[in-house]
């Protein structure tokens, strides 16, 4: 081949484009890509509102009847222990950890405003249901025995020691409600349509991960008669009588709970009926079919705040600790 100008120029100009404006292209200009934000760049944002955790907390123990001084963080263990599966993912049990820990917090500030709940005068928390549920680990070692704390209970130490401290904040204050439940059944609720009052952090939020949930399309059965005697039981008052003729649902909430069922006769709130007959959610669709009255409930709790199973879904799609908090608390920061 004849070596002319023309060939050498189109080598340069090859070479000069396979070997510095390519790897320039692939690298970002200058190979910068990653670069430190320079002097312009806005300054991050200091929090300066962080309240700092006790060393110590007093719950008072149902099952002994006393009150018992818990080093702070490992209270937060024991509740992980007793509120969420040990199987959920890492990421989850974090949630959890977080969660749990401005819940307590919220409940020793108004400990010191106005006193502790009447139910347990000497302690700001219970360890049951009551506050949240509380498990010390030589009570989860007689329970769950030697290979459980050997790896699920060091699973859940990991998950709390590496939040440990953080709390959840709204606009720079504590998020006192910081409330969770089993699963929502595909969409959480506004903390006014459960409870009394709105909570700007307690919004209705898709859950849309909770695959592995229990109480999924549970079915009930009822005769009439049952059914009738359970709300009369409930709410002698409303005197409902069998047949069961009519049932109709006439409102339902932001997140599909049931809000206004009417019977017959009586009207129902959702909430009413769940109770009476036991449901696990008011996230349900009722039926009759000649003398038997089916009741299919989707979910496990009240429904505001955080899906636990909902944020195991998160954490199984490579969500963290953080984004599932921001995402179940609508405008919360953790620190
Ligand atoms: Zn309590």
């Amino acid at each position: 081949m004849r070596i002319t100008k023309k060939t050498i120029l189109y080598i340069i100009i090859t070479e000069l484009f396979l070997f510095i404006i390519l790897p320039s292209i692939l690298l970002g200009i200058n190979g910068n890509f990653h670069k430190a934000p320079d002097s312009k760049s806005p300054a991050p944002e200091i929090f300066t509102n962080k309240i700092q955790t006790p060393e110590y907390i007093n719950v008072y123990r149902h099952t002994y009847g006393v009150t018992e001084s818990i080093p702070f963080e490992d209270y937060v263990k024991g509740v992980v222990a007793g509120e969420m599966p040990s199987n959920f993912e890492p990421e989850a049990l974090k949630a959890q950890a977080v969660a749990a820990r401005t819940y307590s917090l919220s409940k020793i500030t108004r400990s010191g405003q106005g006193g502790n709940p009447p139910a347990h005068p000497d302690a700001p928390l219970c360890d049951d249901t009551h506050c949240q549920v509380y498990r010390s680990v030589y009570e989860l070692k007689s329970l769950k025995g030697d290979q459980w704390i050997n790896e699920d209970w060091k699973k859940i130490c990991d998950a709390v020691d590496s939040t440990k401290g953080e709390l959840m904040y709204y606009n720079g204050q504590l998020a006192e409600q910081a409330l969770f439940h089993s699963s929502s059944g595909g969409h959480t609720e506004n903390s006014e349509d459960v409870f009394a009052s709105a909570v700007p952090y307690l919004r209705s939020v898709d859950s849309p991960y909770e695959e592995g949930a229990t109480h999924q399309q549970e079915t009930k059965h009822f005769s009439a008669k049952d059914f009738a005697y359970l709300l009369n039981l409930k709410y002698p008052g409303r005197n409902l009588s069998s047949p069961i003729n009519n049932i109709a649902v006439i409102s339902k909430s932001t997140g599909g709970r049931v809000e206004n069922i009417k019977i017959n006769n009586s009207t129902y709130n959702g909430r009413e009926l769940r109770d009476a007959l036991g449901l696990s959610s008011a996230n349900f669709q009722a039926s009759i079919n000649g003398s038997t009255i089916t009741i299919t409930s989707n979910g496990f709790g009240h429904g505001v705040g955080m899906s636990q199973y909902g944020a195991n879904g998160m954490a199984q799609k490579g969500s963290n600790y953080k984004q599932i908090l921001e995402h179940y608390y609508t405008g919360v920061k953790v620190y």
